[in-house]
């Protein structure tokens, strides 16, 4: 379990208009295990901020703190998930959820052993030898999401995950998160647009604002969980 923090991180792009910042200041404390939702409309900053934290991408200024450590692009701690994470088409659901297993070597047979029982939890029975395309959309996003959170990360970013989905779907989706989130521990971070989702499933929300000429406001909401 890792402690995620940024200290005053701010990224500045370079465009012909002048100096853009994406990001300014940005203050986050995530304590390990903890289930955090980013809100805030397009273009104020969520993308560049989930690409520090992966290590896609590095800070202009501030700091990236990682279990007390600067860390200074990839750690191989965090996965990053997006909106339309695509499971490979060729590859049945069983091979694209241990795909990750297999990157970190992993033997086949002990990955499916652990894959097999996931599947059929998270309503996948029957489905382990079909290809994504002949599986409905919130089907295929859960399999993303066993992917993602067996490649044995600690640390989860979320971006969008469910935009796509329709509403009730999207219901049963964050029920799934949820458990998944219960059954393996990690720190969650979650982009969304719907306020809604981010007060059921967070305990704590941090607020980005985009508005021009203003200093970028960040609020940080803690909720309380039975
Ligand atoms: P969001 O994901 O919330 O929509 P982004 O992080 O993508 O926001 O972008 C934040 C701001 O930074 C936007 O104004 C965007 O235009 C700008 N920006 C992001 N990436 C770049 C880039 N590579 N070059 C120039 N400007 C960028
Ligand atoms: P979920 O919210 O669980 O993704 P869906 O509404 O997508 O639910 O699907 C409901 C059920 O319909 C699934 O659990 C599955 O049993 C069945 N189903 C969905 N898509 C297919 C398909 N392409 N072929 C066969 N059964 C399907």
């Amino acid at each position: 379990p890792y402690k995620v923090e940024l200290r005053n991180v701010t990224k500045t792009f370079e465009s012909k208009k002048g100096t853009v910042s994406a990001i300014d200041n940005v203050e986050m404390q995530i304590s390990p295990h903890k289930f955090v939702s980013i809100i805030g409309p397009s273009g104020c900053g969520k993308s560049t901020l989930f690409n520090i934290i992966s290590g896609l991408d590095e800070p202009s200024d501030g700091e990236l703190v990682i279990d007390g450590m600067n860390v200074n692009g990839s750690t191989g701690l965090v996965g990053y998930m997006l909106q339309k994470d695509l499971l490979l088409p060729w590859r049945s659901i069983l091979d694209n959820v241990i795909l990750g297993m297999e990157i970190l070597k992993k033997p086949k047979n002990e990955a499916k052993d652990i894959a097999l029982p996931l599947l059929e939890k998270y309503g996948l029975k029957g489905f382990e030898h079909s290809y994504p395309s002949q599986l409905s959309g919130g089907m295929r996003q859960r399999a993303a999401l066993l992917r993602t959170v067996l490649y044995n990360k600690d640390i989860i970013l979320l971006d969008e995950p469910f935009g796509a989905l329709d509403a009730q779907t999207r219901a049963n989706m964050q029920e799934w998160l949820l458990d998944l989130w219960d059954d393996f521990q990690k720190t969650i971070l979650f982009v969304t647009h719907d306020i809604d989702e981010a007060i059921y499933l967070s305990d704590e929300i941090y607020i980005m604002t985009a508005r021009p000429g203003t200093v970028k406001c960040r609020l940080k909401v803690d909720l309380a969980r039975p």
